[in-house]
């Protein structure tokens, strides 16, 4: 007998028949004797529905407060019919908000982070034999009120859930089978993945791989959750995370590289001229920082040898682009640089294995097989266990394609998607 959290995306409940498809699984592994809590996501696309709602009353910034009360009800639609749906299959099951749950967290709307679980409902519920429902994505702040944790923050509620009851394992269903060696929506015949560390899998969820929230992966490697991808739609197996075990020989003889990712979201911002001076980056990346703005790759180079400038170079989220141009262009007079130069559209592949760690052609071969497909790289950052490239936008799944199959990852057969979100 384990104990399970089960958690099931947007996607995989979209609508009645979704619903009843997603209680039958629920229903069937307590049937094995497992003890199972279940943490789901709002329906299809109810959470965007939500806002757009909100958007058409108040085109304007709106209430935080408010805001997380209207979209954490998607949540709790969702909770309440699974329950429903597992309850007319015989088995018992019973729905908990975040808050019932025992989800503290800062009061940060919008993007709360979790302080505090403690699950105490949900584990009596599963001790007396029923299945235990927490609706994703949201908790209760240290002032009382309703939070989210931020877009796709179910997966996060479902890890810390596991966290704090010790389970076995986080099962994340989603609609696709499992994490692949690339976004299987661009390369079609992208590789599942069958086991893989957790570190590559934060490098993966980092650098664009859509399939896992961030923040999750980081809370199972910070707790030891195991975790479990694979789809509500098939039987297969999946994708198992490897957590809290070092690479041993046997894992060592996985392949040296675990996937592609690539990002399409990204800006890039450029300070020219600097005064080649001990404090000018601080100057810089420090203003950007203050200004909130998350930075993701950083370039210095020296200009001319002559004119004792440098300049700086790194990218951020598209969407945060006027904040970190409008941070840096304020230190402009100061600090006495020539110009700021922000570009759009740029795009991002990564390169990710820990097989990487000991094996120095993989960089060379990177690079030979984006120059052969005509892809011109702007920035290069590496990890011990990751290669990441900038190049146009418009390259990039192009490069992704090509990449995948230089280091032949190209599966026999298509992948399958499911669904539409990824999530
Ligand atoms: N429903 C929320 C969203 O769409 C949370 C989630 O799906 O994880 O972002
Ligand atoms: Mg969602």
């Amino acid at each position: 007998m384990a104990l399970l959290v089960m958690k099931f995306g947007g996607s995989s409940v979209t609508d009645a028949s979704a619903m009843r498809r997603v209680a039958q699984r629920v229903a069937a592994s307590h049937r094995c004797g497992n003890k199972v809590a279940v943490v789901v996501s709002a329906m299809g696309d109810t959470t965007d529905d939500l806002l757009d709602l909100a958007n058409q009353i108040a085109p304007g910034p709106k209430p935080a407060r408010e805001m997380d009360m209207l979209l954490s009800a998607g949540e709790r639609i969702s909770m309440a019919l699974l329950a429903i749906a597992i309850q007319e299959l015989g088995v018992p099951a019973k729905s908990y908000t975040g808050a019932q749950a025992g989800m503290r967290t800062d009061t940060s709307h919008g993007r709360a982070r979790l302080l505090d679980v403690q699950p105490g409902r949900v584990r009596s519920t599963l001790d007396e034999g029923t299945v235990a429902i927490v609706a994703g994505f949201q908790g209760i702040s240290t002032g009382d009120d309703i939070t989210t944790l931020g877009r796709g923050g179910s997966d996060t509620t479902a890890v810390a859930l596991a966290a704090a009851l010790d389970a076995d394992v986080c099962e994340i269903y989603t609609d696709v089978d499992g994490l692949y060696t690339a976004d299987p929506r661009i390369v079609h015949n992208a590789r599942q993945i069958t086991r893989i560390t957790i570190e590559e899998t934060l490098e993966m969820a980092a650098h664009g791989a859509k399939i896992l929230h961030l923040r999750a992966v980081e809370y199972a490697r910070r707790f030891t959750v195991p975790l479990h991808v694979r789809s509500s739609f098939s039987d297969r197996e999946g994708t198992h995370i490897l957590v809290g075990r070092p690479l041993t020989e046997d894992t060592m003889e996985e392949p040296i590289i675990s996937g592609v990712t690539h990002d399409t979201s990204l800006g890039k911002v450029t300070a020219v001229g600097i005064p080649d001076v001990p404090g000018a980056a601080a100057s810089v990346i420090g203003a950007v920082a203050q200004a909130g703005v998350s930075i993701d790759m950083i370039v210095q180079n020296i200009s001319t040898s002559d004119a004792r400038t440098s300049d700086i170079s790194f990218t951020i989220p598209e969407a945060e682009g006027p904040d970190a141009v409008a941070a840096v262009r304020a230190l402009q007079a100061t600090m006495g640089f020539d110009d700021v130069l922000y570009t759009s559209h740029i795009g991002k592949l990564s390169l990710v294995g820990a097989g990487m760690r000991s094996n120095p052609s993989v960089a060379a071969k990177l690079f030979e097989s984006l120059a052969s497909a005509g892809v011109n790289i702007e920035m290069i950052s590496t990890s011990e266990i990751r290669i990441s490239v900038i190049c146009d936008q418009a390259d990039v799944e192009n490069a992704v394609r090509v990449v995948h199959t230089a280091f032949g990852l190209d599966a026999e057969e298509e992948a399958v998607v499911y669904g539409g979100t990824g999530r």
